[in-house]
């Protein structure tokens, strides 16, 4: 029996008596042989009510002190749920971020690991405890600081420690069963999957999909830790990710379109009237670049003949939209478009599946159902494994579940329970 990472998350431990269910389960996997190390993220909605008590004192928290605050969290649950365990007759201590040994970079609010070194993890162990270890933390190694790694990061705190351990498997506790062909808070007839490629997870993960965060997948991935999504609430078997498929007898058949995901936290941007010569991309894109924002689609019109001007439009999220209509205004000039238009009312809509390399057709049924479902495409993007469209904000939910039903991933039963949270 080796050693396994469980990671909670926030709704799993959202009151006492979720953490007295959570202590058992651990436990149990103790009793079974385990060494566990736990992974915990913060009560119920807490990261989200400090974030807003930091709101109210200041509009513009300093980094530091704003991640001081947030960890804060994650110290909470840890604490508590190794008196819990204790409570049931078994040895457990709790460590910060820091104290198990999770180096990061300095930038606050978004650091990322850089090295991990739980000697005082593997210290606990081997005197019989179990290890409680606060999520979506860190030590800046340069500053010595404390940071956090974004929104969610307890994903990626738990998979950094399974790889560090050298885990046999790192499990995720949520508030679902596992993945799903399509977020079960939507579509009542998603189907739970047994096993998904990491290559196609990355890919729903980047589209919307927010049971697993994209940076944790791709830790996994690359330090090759299989992932076991599953329900804290029910004790069923869930989801596990990895890059190869598990062997034995029960060879899982590699389906063709994993999953739909959906995003509605994107806006689009158009700037209207831009010269069409060589450049022009170029300024627009370099500006958007310099403000630091990432974005996701892009499509540019063919110019109309007699102006020479065209439109680029594009994707972003809604939380950049501000600073990104700054930066093009500042640009403006030496750029030399007409004007900006900004809109969130948007949605976009994601197929993904590895086995539409091979199989013709998935793209035409694809735009089959949302023409039936009578939802209007405003962008396409595409990549090897997956094809995306922009719609109306309003058309997502029944896009969502028109292109679910149209690939047969509809289940026969409702097996989609949602046992709480807010979907994060
Ligand atoms: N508590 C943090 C958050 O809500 C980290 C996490 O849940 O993973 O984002
Ligand atoms: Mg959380």
């Amino acid at each position: 029996m080796g050693l396994v990472v469980q990671k909670y998350g926030g709704s799993s431990v959202a009151d006492a008596e979720g953490i007295k269910r959570v202590a058992k389960r651990i436990v149990d996997a103790k009793k079974n042989g385990h060494q566990v190390v736990v992974v915990v993220s913060a009560m119920g909605d807490t990261t989200d009510e400090l974030i807003d008590l930091a709101e109210q004192v200041s509009p513009m928290p300093a980094g530091r002190e704003f991640d001081m605050l947030l960890t804060a969290g994650e110290r909470i649950s840890m604490a508590l749920l190794a008196m819990a365990i204790k409570n049931l007759g078994h040895e457990a201590q709790s460590f910060t971020g820091s104290q198990a040994g999770v180096i990061t970079d300095s930038v606050h609010n978004k650091a990322r690991i850089i090295d991990v070194t739980p000697g005082r993890i593997r210290t606990a162990l081997d005197g019989g405890n179990i290890a409680i270890v606060a999520g979506f933390q860190g030590v800046s190694a340069d500053s010595k600081d404390i940071t956090t790694l974004g929104r969610g990061g307890s994903d990626t705190t738990a998979v950094a420690l399974a790889a560090a351990l050298d885990a046999e498997v790192c499990e995720i506790y949520t508030d679902v069963d596992g993945v799903f062909t399509a977020d079960p808070r939507v579509v009542k007839k998603a189907r739970k999957i047994d096993w998904i490629s990491s290559e196609d997870m990355l890919e729903l993960a980047a589209s919307g999909s927010k049971v697993l965060l994209h940076r944790c997948v791709e830790y996994a991935r690359r330090y090759n830790i299989p992932i076991h999504v599953r329900s804290s609430f029910s004790g069923l078997p869930g989801t596990w990710v990895s890059n190869e498929q598990p062997n034995g007898d029960e060879q899982v058949e590699h389906a063709i379109i994993s999953g739909v995901a959906h995003d509605v936290s994107e806006a689009k941007i158009t700037v209207v009237g831009v010269p069409d010569k060589p450049g022009e991309a170029a300024a627009i894109f370099r500006a958007i670049a310099d403000a630091e924002i990432n974005i996701d689609m892009i499509v540019q019109n063919v110019s109309a003949a007699a102006t020479g001007l065209t439109d680029i439009s594009f994707t972003l999220p809604k939380t950049e939209g501000h600073k990104a209509i700054d930066a093009l205004e500042k640009a403006k000039a030496a750029i030399g478009f007409d004007s900006l238009r900004y809109d969130d009312q948007i949605g976009k809509i994601s197929l993904v599946g590895a086995g539409m390399k091979t199989h013709p057709g998935v793209t035409a049924s694809f735009f089959q159902a949302l023409s039936d479902a009578g939802v209007n495409i405003e962008l396409i993007s595409t990549s090897e494994i997956r094809i995306s469209v922009v719609t109306r904000q309003d058309d997502v939910n029944a896009a969502v579940v028109a292109v679910h039903t149209a690939f047969g991933l509809d289940s026969d039963s409702d097996e989609a329970v949602v046992y709480g949270g807010t979907g994060r």
